[in-house]
């Protein structure tokens, strides 16, 4: 019997985040196996975590398996020794000659030709086009709620309703924006309401006294208004909607950050399509069992892949075991290190290849039936619900 071999597929990247050429020259190489590990990362996307400790944070990543295996690996694919030293010198070299190329090299060697990129993260936004352009494969826009709240508060409740709709409609004519994003649980958390129009004013005129503090008082009915207003723009507009969901750096609401929080409005909003980006890492058991309750809830593994790292298999048995695959989609969170695309994208192909032999093994799918499911996963599930063509 043949065994399951994902080895061809093509990999579609659900959630990544756009960066420019001038950005990743002007970090430098050393540390960048710190900056790829969710322990580094958080050092830029946060602002809560103290910039004193980065020095504590690179001295860990040389007894961090994923900080070995990138240095071990990229060695590999630089063709340099296989220290953190000598990759850095490397990869700094290699970046200097071409820093495209570079970057396109990592997305070939794994497979990946082209990725949603979440504008929300960095702002400005970096245009999808521009992304494109670093990396070298196909950019598709995924449009961020919050920073049409943060630019549209300053005038009245309806100012800011009309604005965030307006917004939301705009981003809904751009053909390659192909989905709806929120981080709502790094704000007022997960456990989205149903607040009346006549509520959310009145929480807007306390959230304004109170300075825009992000408090669970003020800020979150008006902010959980606005989630279902853009829920409904993306539904009449036929677009996906991605709620962040799960953990995340020390910004994260982290006791509102549950998938369980967003159960009750994932029941309102049934009829349309809606993303657990991250599959509610570290809780994917909950993002599990409710995309297995919901027909439209889809699950992106991102966080769990590859931050997880000794976690990836077991959760993907998890979820590969009791979710649709069509309804499965793998990602990267790729936040600014190259090297993001390709480690994850390696992982995830390694991990679910096992996976899914055993679910051959177990005489529970035929091998044909275990390769349709990792090409789903990998590409066939994100093309199909964002309608993408490449
Ligand atoms: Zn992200």
């Amino acid at each position: 019997m043949a065994d399951v071999d994902l080895s061809d597929l093509e990999i579609v990247d659900a959630h990544t985040h756009p960066y420019r050429v001038e950005g990743l020259l002007a970090k430098g190489s050393e540390g960048f196996d710190t900056r790829a590990t969710f322990l580094g990362e958080a050092f830029s996307s946060s602002t809560r975590l103290d910039p004193d400790l980065w020095s504590t944070a690179d001295r860990l990543t040389d007894s961090t398996v994923m900080g070995i295996t990138i240095v071990r690996w990229l060695a590999r694919h630089l063709g340099c020794e296989p220290t953190r030293g000598a990759v850095a010198v490397a990869r700094e070299a290699a970046l200097h000659e071409d820093a495209v190329a570079y970057t396109k090299g990592l997305l070939d060697a794994a497979g990946v030709v082209a990725v949603l990129a979440d504008e929300g993260y960095p702002q400005p936004p970096i245009p999808a086009a521009e992304f494109a352009g670093t990396i070298g494969v196909r950019v598709y826009r995924v449009a961020r709620l919050e920073p049409w709240i943060l630019a549209r508060r300053e005038g009245s409740f309806d100012d800011l309703v009309a604005g965030a709709e307006a917004d939301a409609t705009e981003a809904a004519s751009d053909p390659n924006c192909v989905a709806y994003k929120s981080i709502v649980a790094y704000r007022t958390g997960l456990d989205v309401g149903d607040p009346s129009s006549s509520e959310a004013a009145e929480a807007f005129a306390r959230w304004r006294a109170d300075d825009w503090r992000e408090t669970r008082e003020h800020a979150k009915q008006v902010r959980d208004f606005l989630i279902r207003r853009t829920l409904a723009v993306a539904k009449a507009n036929d677009r996906a909607f991605h709620f962040h969901c799960g953990g995340g750096d020390p910004d994260i609401d982290l006791a509102h950050a549950s998938p369980k929080g967003l159960f009750p409005l994932l029941v309102d909003v049934q009829h349309q399509p809606v993303v657990l980006v991250h599959s509610g890492f570290p809780w994917v058991e909950e993002g599990a069992f409710i995309a297995s309750v919901l027909p439209n809830v889809y699950l992106e593994l991102s966080e769990l892949i590859p931050w997880g790292w000794g976690q990836v298999e077991p959760a993907l048995e998890l979820i590969v075991g009791s979710v649709p695959a069509a309804k499965v989609m793998y990602g990267s969170d790729e936040a600014g290190e190259p090297e993001g695309f390709w480690v994850a994208a390696l992982i995830a192909r390694a991990a679910l290849q096992r996976v899914l032999g055993r679910l051959v093994d177990r005489d529970y799918v035929a091998v044909d039936e275990a390769q349709h499911l990792g090409e789903l996963i990998l590409s066939g599930s994100c093309r199909a619900l964002h309608g993408l063509s490449g």
